[in-house]
Order: structure tokens, then C-alpha cells, then sequence
């Protein structure tokens, strides 16, 4: 039977956030806001992985493009925790199609969200485990390495590798990742689709979530 930390179909959509103004206003109003950032290429299955941990429907899967140049705010709980969580749902990055403005915009909001963004918010940083270390993955990876962030890369599709060889030349990449990347403190191997490695990552998220929140009672 499928383990559940974090309660499936719970999570409430709060806000779509498209403009400087609103994320910084968030990040005012919720400075100890506790929570999980999606992030990575579009395409990699941000928003089927989101419906896997969170429950069917909580992203759309099929999504328009003036969507997915917002910043979607999610509430959820976790095992018997009064406490609200918050999940932020990010743009794709790496998008070919873009034009300019759309561009400027997304740059300022992504920059105005990781600029504010507070330590208890872990990041996941999603790639295709078919296609790592994009050129995109290390622009954003220049972007974020000097910040006191933590990520959790998360190789996404492991469905699609066949061959044990794509497996084992994954997993070689793990030293170099972590000696390159000091953001980067753990590394997962899922899959969306098939709930592979799903159950591992949910235990790691909640470990990483109660954490901050002694920490906080703590003060
Ligand atoms: P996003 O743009 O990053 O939010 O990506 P989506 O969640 O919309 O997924 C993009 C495509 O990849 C969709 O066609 C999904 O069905 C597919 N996909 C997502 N996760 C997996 C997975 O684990 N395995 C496979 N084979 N396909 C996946």
C-alpha cells in the first residue's frame, strides 16, 4: 500500500503570483512560511511529480503558456501536523518559444521570488534523468550557487532509461554533482509516472520539513 506523509488531494491552490509586487508582498507576509519550490525545464514533469506527491489535480499537467509563466502558491499538511506547508509551483525555465517581454517578466519574478526566498523553503530542482546537466541546468545552477540555498536534485523519467549502462552512467555523475553544486544536498531517482522512488523522496521531503519546523519552535 502506497505510504502517505503528506495528505494526498489537501493541498489548496492559494494565489497564481505574476508580478514583483505580489511575490515580495508574500514574502513580507510569510517570512516563516515553511514549504517545497519546484523547479526545472519545462517539461521534465514538475507538474506530474506535484500530482503524485500532492494528489491527483493539484498542477495541471496540460497547462497554457500564460500559466506557467506564473508562480502558483499551494497549502498543505503533513502526517498529524497542525501546521500549514507551502508548495510554489515555478515556471519552467528553458523555454525556446518565449518572447522577449514574457522573458523580462519571468526573469524579474524568478528573481524576485529566489532573492526573498527564506531558508526553510527546500528547493527541488527536477531534470530529465534521460538528458542531465542541461545548458538551462547550469545557467540556473551559476544563478543559485553563491546563495545559502538547499536543493534536492531529483532525476525525473527513470522509466525511460532501458538499459542498466544509463542507469549506472546516472549514478557516476552523483560525486561530481555534489562537489560541484554545494546547494545540492541530496539526489533522487523517480518516476512521476510510475510512483518509482516516490515513496523515498516524500520521507526526505517531510524529514527536511519537521526540521525547519523544531527549528522555528526552537526560537
Ligand atoms: P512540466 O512542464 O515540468 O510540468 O512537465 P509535465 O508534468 O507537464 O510533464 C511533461 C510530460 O512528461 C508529460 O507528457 C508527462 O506525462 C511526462 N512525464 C512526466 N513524468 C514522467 C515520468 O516519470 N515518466 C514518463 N515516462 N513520463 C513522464
Amino acid at each position: 500500500m502506497e505510504k502517505e506523509i503528506i495528505h494526498r488531494g489537501t493541498a489548496k491552490f492559494i494565489m497564481a503570483v505574476d508580478s514583483t509586487e505580489q511575490m515580495e508582498k508574500w514574502w513580507i507576509e510569510n517570512p516563516h512560511a515553511i514549504g517545497v519550490a519546484m523547479v526545472g525545464r519545462s517539461n521534465v514533469g514538475k507538474s506530474s511529480l506535484i500530482n503524485t506527491l500532492f494528489g491527483n489535480k493539484t498542477a495541471k499537467t496540460s497547462k497554457t503558456p500564460g500559466r506557467t509563466q506564473k508562480i502558483n502558491i499551494f497549502k498543505f499538511k503533513i502526517h498529524n501536523e497542525e501546521q500549514d506547508f507551502y508548495l510554489y509551483d515555478l515556471p519552467g525555465y528553458g523555454h525556446a518559444e518565449v518572447n522577449k517581454s514574457m522573458k523580462k517578466n519571468w526573469e524579474a519574478l524568478m528573481h524576485t521570488f529566489f532573492v526573498n526566498l527564506n531558508p526553510h523553503t527546500i528547493l527541488f530542482n527536477l531534470q530529465d534523468a534521460r538528458h542531465p546537466n542541461q545548458n538551462t541546468d547550469k545557467k540556473f545552477y551559476d544563478y543559485i550557487n553563491p546563495k545559502d540555498f538547499s536543493i534536492f536534485l531529483v532525476f525525473n523519467k527513470i522509466d525511460k532509461l532501458k538499459k542498466q549502462k544509463e542507469k549506472a552512467a546516472l549514478n557516476k555523475l552523483k560525486p561530481q554533482i555534489y562537489s560541484e553544486f554545494k546547494a545540492v544536498k541530496q539526489i533522487f531517482f523517480v518516476s512521476a509516472e510510475k510512483r518509482t522512488g516516490v515513496d523515498a523522496l516524500e520521507q526526505s521531503v517531510a524529514n527536511y520539513l519537521f526540521s525547519r519546523l523544531d527549528l522555528l519552535k526552537s526560537l
